[in-house]
């Protein structure tokens, strides 16, 4: 008999997906249902980024594109990681895909062997420990408490650290917890890192244009030139330039690195659509101004949110400083009795009872990698943010 592959029992389907299905779903049948699980801006991509791919189609840029990447894309993400980043890399060592994913999983197929071990710190966006089985490797998890602000520590990264890791993933502004790495961590993490010289880091900084700190999230590449002989530094355009759909993201790292990855890439992947790498190019390089009007306004909401959530009996929660999640802790709600009788044992009994009780839906903290912890998007509409703060405070107030 033909029977799946043992590979893919290892793996989880993606958390966040579910609900964002279950949500739609649940909204098809009750208008009432408010999704808080939004993984990407809830505005549009900007007009001059439309009418670039819309010109694109009619200049007829329709045909395969390099692999690596068009010429005048790879271009304007040079001149974007000197300008924004302080990164110095030409054209020919950057790679673009159809987004960051099938860059994070080409990195871990080109830079590591079967069994070999990735440190993923936790909480993580869920994605990491699939992608790391779905190469062979092990995700070996360090806990980054609250106590830290959920980011990882030198010593912890030091002690996880063994013969076999292969790479650590960073991600900073981070998902779900906002955390925002300062110089201070990355240098205390670089020194550590500067001791094993096996190691890769995989950095994702795909919410660096949500970040409400007075400066720009660093990337550890530009911290030391010697760690940057090992970093790939993965980006996108799924956040802050709001264009999820058009499938667009690039990497950038030492020359050899990328070249393997993009071996993976061509067997796999092919090149990414031309039409978004046009609008890319117009994306990085043209009128910008919205980011950062984007980004105020999610801050306001962020407040909203957080006041809200640290008023609800049984939650807290630590004011994130980057991408539009809070990560809140639900310790004081387990043990509770909900309306309906039923004991909240876990984290994924409190978003159930959230969802049951007050129609909000939100993701459980256990695929992240911590519990009990929840996740809430703000990237929502402001009133119906409020309406549902209102409802899950509500609840919170029901348990007995
Ligand atoms: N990295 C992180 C931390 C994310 O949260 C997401 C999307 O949710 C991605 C990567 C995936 O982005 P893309 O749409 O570029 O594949």
């Amino acid at each position: 008999m033909a029977t799946l592959g043992k590979r893919i029992s290892r793996l989880t389907p993606s958390a966040t997906m579910n609900m964002t299905d279950m949500a739609e779903r649940m909204r098809a049948n009750n208008a009432e249902i408010i999704g808080l699980v939004g993984g990407e801006p809830d505005y549009d991509t900007a007009d001059n980024v439309k009418e670039a791919g819309i010109a694109a189609i009619r200049a007829n840029i329709t045909r395969y594109p390099p692999t690596n990447g068009r010429e005048d894309l790879r271009r304007a993400l040079s001149q974007k990681l000197r300008r924004d980043n302080n990164l110095d890399y030409p054209p020919d060592q950057i790679v673009v895909s159809s987004g960051t994913k099938p860059l994070i999983h080409a990195a871990l197929m080109a830079l590591a062997d079967l069994g070999d071990e990735v440190i993923v710190p936790a909480p993580h966006w869920v994605s990491y420990p699939e992608t790391v089985r779905l190469a062979g490797l092990e995700p070996v998890f360090v806990v980054c408490p609250a106590s830290t602000g959920f980011r990882l520590r030198a010593e912890d990264l030091a002690a996880a650290i063994t013969p076999r890791t292969r790479a650590v993933i960073l991600n900073s502004p981070n998902n779900p917890t906002g955390a925002v790495y300062s110089d201070e961590d990355l240098r205390a993490l670089v020194e550590v890192l500067l001791l094993h010289p096996q190691v890769w880091i995989l950095t994702d900084e795909i919410y660096e244009d949500i970040c409400y700190l007075d400066k720009r999230p660093t990337s550890i590449a530009a911290l030391d030139p010697r760690i940057a002989e090992r970093v790939i530094t993965i980006n996108g355009f799924s956040k802050g330039y709001a264009m999820a759909g058009w499938r667009l993201g690039y990497a950038a790292g030492p020359k050899a690195a990328m070249n393997a990855m993009l071996t993976v890439l061509g067997h796999v992947m092919g090149p990414c659509t031309s039409i978004s790498q046009v609008a890319g190019a117009e994306a990085v390089s043209g009128e910008r101004s919205y980011l950062e009007a984007n980004c105020r306004a999610y801050q306001e909401r962020r407040d909203i949110t957080v006041a809200a959530v640290n008023e609800m009996p049984g939650l807290s929660c630590q004011t994130p400083d980057g991408a539009f999640f809070l990560w809140g802790d639900c310790a004081g709600v387990i043990g509770r009795r909900t309306p309906g009788g039923k004991i909240i044992q876990s984290d994924q009994d409190f978003v159930a009872g959230v969802m049951e009780h007050a129609g909000v839906v939100m993701l459980a903290g256990a695929p992240f990698g911590m519990s009990p912890y929840f996740r809430m998007s703000y990237s929502i509409e402001t009133t119906i943010l409020r309406r549902a703060l209102d409802r899950v405070g509500a609840f919170c107030r029901s348990l007995a």
